[in-house]
């Protein structure tokens, strides 16, 4: 894909028929003068910049820079069959979820494009799925009619947290990226373990689920909201080889331990003996 190619700045000029339709479009890249025009970096870039062009309702609201006189502006934009009212009770949502990240780190990443964006799509032919990119996330989910489906919400702390887990902070071995094929890598259950656990972590601090769920989760590795419990990791079956066993723990670790590793990090840290950074040594 584009071999060669990958540095050069790269243009994309979106045409809109009939040019009266009142689309809305959010976007990750570069805008120019014409409103229909943006401009990326390089193919890595464009592929990681979605674009969503249709009837979206967009809110946004704007997070104060610690130490700088400048603001994130975070963007909600949500496509819907019919306006419900639904895109403000997620912005609030989303205002909880941005603040308790950003105490958890410290400050949120500095989005390339001034803004990052929740992609929302709440549709009767949608599938439930999430997609974590570097300025903005996509996430879709069958339309239930009321509220904010179940799935949403931990979505939402789940991939924004990737903002920081993956798109800025990788495992080496997950470099250079293929965009053609899949990239095996030994420490992608770590990171996506830590982000399932700061999903869980946000959500209780935000008060979105209690935390005697969100002990459920970590414990159980129950999906949030779906009471849906993942099976244990067999250690062998019987008409297994040794390295049939191997292969198939190489992929099902990822998601028996999801949780679990960072939660016991996290309660090693605070808990450790001695000083911490920034706190005065003891007498
Ligand atoms: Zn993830």
């Amino acid at each position: 894909m584009g071999a060669g190619l990958e540095q050069r700045e790269m243009r994309v000029i979106l045409r809109q028929h009939p040019p009266a339709s009142a689309g809305r479009l959010p976007r990750n890249c570069s805008t120019t003068d014409d409103p229909l025009s943006f401009t990326a970096p390089n193919l890595s870039y464009l592929l990681d910049s979605p674009v969503e062009f249709g009837p979206l309702e967009v809110r946004s609201f704007t997070v104060p820079a610690c130490g700088a006189d400048r603001s994130h502006v975070i963007r909600v934009a949500l496509h819907e069959d019919r306006p419900s009212g639904l895109v403000d009770t997620l912005t609030t949502t989303v205002g909880r979820i941005v603040g308790e990240q950003r105490a958890i780190m410290g400050e949120l990443p500095t989005f390339e494009p001034g803004h990052y964006t929740f992609l929302i799509d709440t549709l009767p032919w949608a599938r439930s799925d999430g997609m974590e990119h570097r300025n903005s996330t996509v996430i879709t989910t069958p339309a239930t009619g009321s509220g904010a489906p179940p799935t949403v919400v931990p979505t939402m702390a789940h991939e924004l947290f990737h903002a920081w887990n993956v798109e800025r902070i990788r495992p080496r071995s997950l470099e250079p990226f293929s965009f053609e094929g899949p990239n095996p890598s030994r420490e992608l259950w770590l990171a996506e373990g830590v982000t399932s656990y700061i999903e869980t972590l946000t959500e209780v601090r935000a008060g979105t689920i209690g935390l005697d769920q969100a002990l459920s989760v970590v414990e159980l590795g129950r999906e949030p909201r779906r009471g849906r419990t993942r099976p244990p990791v067999p250690l062998a079956r019987r008409d297994e080889s040794a390295c049939a066993v191997r292969r198939r723990r190489e992929v099902e670790r990822p998601q028996a331990m999801r949780r679990h590793v960072p939660l016991v990090l996290h309660v090693r840290t605070r808990h450790r003996p001695g000083p911490r950074p920034g706190a005065s040594r003891p007498e």
